[in-house]
């Protein structure tokens, strides 16, 4: 972040519902600082009647760029001029450019997962059965990036049944060479026959930590991921640990997303080491100093200003 704001500093930010657990703000501004430039990045609680007054009028302030979370990624596909294909793809914005009065939508998130999975595991989706438990808007992204790594089955569990649906008929659609079907989200045997298992689901988290699906059948063989990435270590990963199954957290995934949005506002690459210390000491800052209320508090973001080296996105 810049250390002083003047009438020349730019800005960005993310927008959502609430947003107080944001941990985007501190690695967005520990990347302004690495690379010089004068620009912050900041919190925006819009609530979801004011989203699209609030989209234009920051436009109209000349912000540079936005990341959008819950419960606004989907409603803000109205708003913006145009999408780029991760977002048409996924049927979800969790970026904008501000580019020459226009408003372009993407979503970084699905590129965040596949290369946060390849970085951690080596795992290459093409030609693998993966089940995801979820269909929310995390589950589309990642369903979506899967399918487009080439997964040759991709099956979805979720309460409710009939979100998985609409996942199923979207690969269907774009991605006919995949297979994608529903299956019983409360069915054991579910895990079996697959390489890949991803919580996309928000249980894990303090609020309600059970994870989704039972892994008594899991394999050592097989990987697990979970899209959340506070607490690190959820029970459903600790679960499959236990089971001697390489593990995954969702914290790569928020760099890399995170990453690939600043290298869409900015045209520059990422300072990726920067960012990903200044993730890391916020996520540790949050894991020591919340005992009390077991939230992340994005506090470390406000505390340093100026060399940060730091659950929604
Ligand atoms: P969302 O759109 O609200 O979807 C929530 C999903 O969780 C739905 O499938 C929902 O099922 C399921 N769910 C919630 N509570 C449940 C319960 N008690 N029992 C069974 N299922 C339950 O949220 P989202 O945007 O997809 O986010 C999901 C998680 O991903 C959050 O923890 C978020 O922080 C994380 N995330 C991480 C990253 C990252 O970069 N690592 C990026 C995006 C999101 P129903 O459809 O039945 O309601």
């Amino acid at each position: 972040m810049s250390a002083q704001i003047s009438g020349k500093t730019l800005f960005t930010g993310i927008i959502g519902y609430p947003i107080e657990h944001t941990l985007s703000p501190s690695f967005q501004n520990a990347a302004f600082n690495a690379v010089g430039l004068d620009w912050v990045y900041l919190p925006f609680a819009v609530a979801p009647k004011d989203l699209e007054s609030a989209v234009l009028g920051l436009a109209a302030c000349g912000c540079r760029g936005l990341n959008v979370t819950m419960p606004h990624k989907q409603a803000v596909m109205l708003i913006v001029d145009d999408l780029d294909e991760s977002a048409r793809l996924a049927r979800a914005v969790n970026t904008i450019q501000l580019k020459g009065g226009r408003l372009i939508g993407y979503n970084t998130d699905g590129l965040g997962f596949i290369r946060s999975l390849k970085d951690e595991t080596g795992y290459i989706p093409e030609g693998k059965a993966v089940l995801i438990a979820g269909a929310g808007g995390a589950a589309r992204s990642v369903a979506v990036a899967l399918a487009g790594a080439g997964a040759s089955e991709i099956k979805i569990l979720n309460r409710t049944r009939q979100k998985a649906e609409e996942i199923v008929g979207m690969i269907k659609s774009d991605f006919p060479m995949c297979r994608a079907v529903v299956g019983e989200i409360d069915d054991p045997a579910e895990v079996t026959g697959h390489d890949l298992i991803v919580n996309a689901t928000s249980m894990g988290m303090e609020a309600n930590p059970e994870g989704p699906l039972a892994l008594d059948l899991l394999l050592p063989t097989q990987i697990v991921y979970d899209v959340v990435y506070w607490p690190s270590e959820t029970r459903f990963l600790k679960a499959a640990r236990r089971r001697g199954a390489k593990t995954v957290n969702g914290a790569k995934m928020l760099l890399y997303q995170g990453a690939e949005a600043f290298t869409i506002w900015t045209g520059l690459p990422a300072p990726l080491n920067r960012m990903a210390k200044a993730l890391d000491a916020e996520l540790r800052w949050s894991e020591e100093s919340s005992a009390a209320d077991k939230q992340p508090t994005g506090k470390n973001n406000i505390r340093s200003q100026t060399d940060n080296s730091g659950a929604t996105q």
